[in-house]
């Protein structure tokens, strides 16, 4: 089958890979029908993220299962389903109390279409067919009403955002909230719309890019243009989209006495933090891969509901040119293609 392969920056090709096939009774076999471009991907593609090549690209994806395995139970051939970027097992310690992102029953930091950095052998699911190797577990079904499009950015960016501000809003209502755009660039503009959305009391969002400010502007958030000043606020709800070291250190000095900052960056060197404000503020800093699978239901049930539409700040590109989906600098883009 064909997979879409990153070969080096700012080239990916489609090549040639075996077809997956149902080795255990508990796989099923998807076929992608929208694949999401993950800020993480475009770090990748332009050569900011340390990865060995080539591997098959794509880890933010919907589809319809093909084939499943004898115990699979929950799923038949032809349900539209969505994707965890994160293999899980479903039965470990920790995917039973909802932390598919640390499971223990597959290798730490099993994903979906990260080559190395997500362990070998996964597969990119930006291909004609992606093995799901724990099909009960991992498949989420798709609400009626919400597309594969707005559905493959549940796995992963989506589910991100809503883990940044959603539970901290859940424990204080209508507080206020700081997002720092950049480098996660789908993530920081959603947590920015799921806040205004699900009830805080200001959104201000920070970002040197003019276009993601426009796009978090018309979701209701403040824009506030030009890099982060040492600190703002205090906020309650901090989150660092940055990618910046600056960037994460004014989100923590922007955070108030007994809260804490969410950082859903990614920092392949060590930042520096400010400590000593951390310790004399009670200020937390909460990182690590969300934890999807256990997210998703409630952001596709927010989809659904149309709190928000993923879609809002997306360019959507045909399947047969992986091209534009790799090199487009908007700050989200969908790959789909017909049932
Ligand atoms: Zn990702
Ligand atoms: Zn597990």
């Amino acid at each position: 089958m064909r997979q879409l392969t990153f070969v080096r920056p700012m080239s990916v090709e489609w090549r040639e890979s075996p077809d997956p096939v149902i080795t255990g009774p508990l796989e099923a076999i998807l076929r992608p029908l929208a694949v999401a471009r993950c800020d993480l991907d475009a770090a990748i593609i332009t050569g900011r993220a340390p990865a060995a090549t080539p591997f098959g690209m794509g880890h933010e994806c919907a589809g319809r299962v093909l084939a499943v395995g004898s115990d699979v139970r929950q799923f038949k051939p032809g349900d539209l389903v969505a994707l965890p970027f994160e293999i899980s097992c479903g039965t470990c310690t920790a995917c039973q109390a909802g932390h598919s992102a640390t499971c223990t029953g597959v290798g730490p930091g099993s994903m979906y279409g990260l080559g190395n950095i997500g362990g070998e052998g996964w597969g990119g699911a930006f291909a004609e067919a992606v093995k799901v190797p724990f099909a009960d577990h991992m498949l989420v079904r798709i609400p009626p009403g919400v597309s594969p499009a707005q559905a493959a950015c549940v796995g992963d960016n989506l589910a991100d955002a809503w883990r940044a501000v959603g539970p901290p809003l859940r424990e204080e209502p209508g507080g206020m909230v700081l997002v720092l755009g950049g480098a996660a660039s789908s993530i920081g503009i959603w947590a920015a719309e799921l806040a205004v959305r699900l009830g805080a009391g200001q959104v201000t969002y920070l970002d040197s890019d003019p276009e993601r400010l426009a796009l978090a502007e018309a979701a209701g958030a403040e824009p506030m243009q030009g890099p982060a000043p040492r600190r703002l606020g205090p906020y309650a709800i901090t989150v660092d989209a940055s990618g910046q070291p600056e960037g994460l250190a004014a989100a923590i000095r922007s955070t108030a006495a007994n809260h804490s900052c969410t950082s859903v960056s990614v920092y392949w060197a060590d930042p520096s933090i400010p400590f000593m404000y951390m310790y004399s503020r009670n200020v937390g800093l909460r990182t690590g891969r969300v934890d999807s699978r256990e997210a998703m239901p409630t952001v596709l049930d927010l989809i659904a509901a149309r709190v928000i539409d993923p879609l809002r700040i997306a360019r959507l590109v045909d399947w047969e040119s992986p091209g534009e989906w790799a090199a487009s600098t908007s700050p989200k883009v969908v790959a789909t293609r017909e049932v």
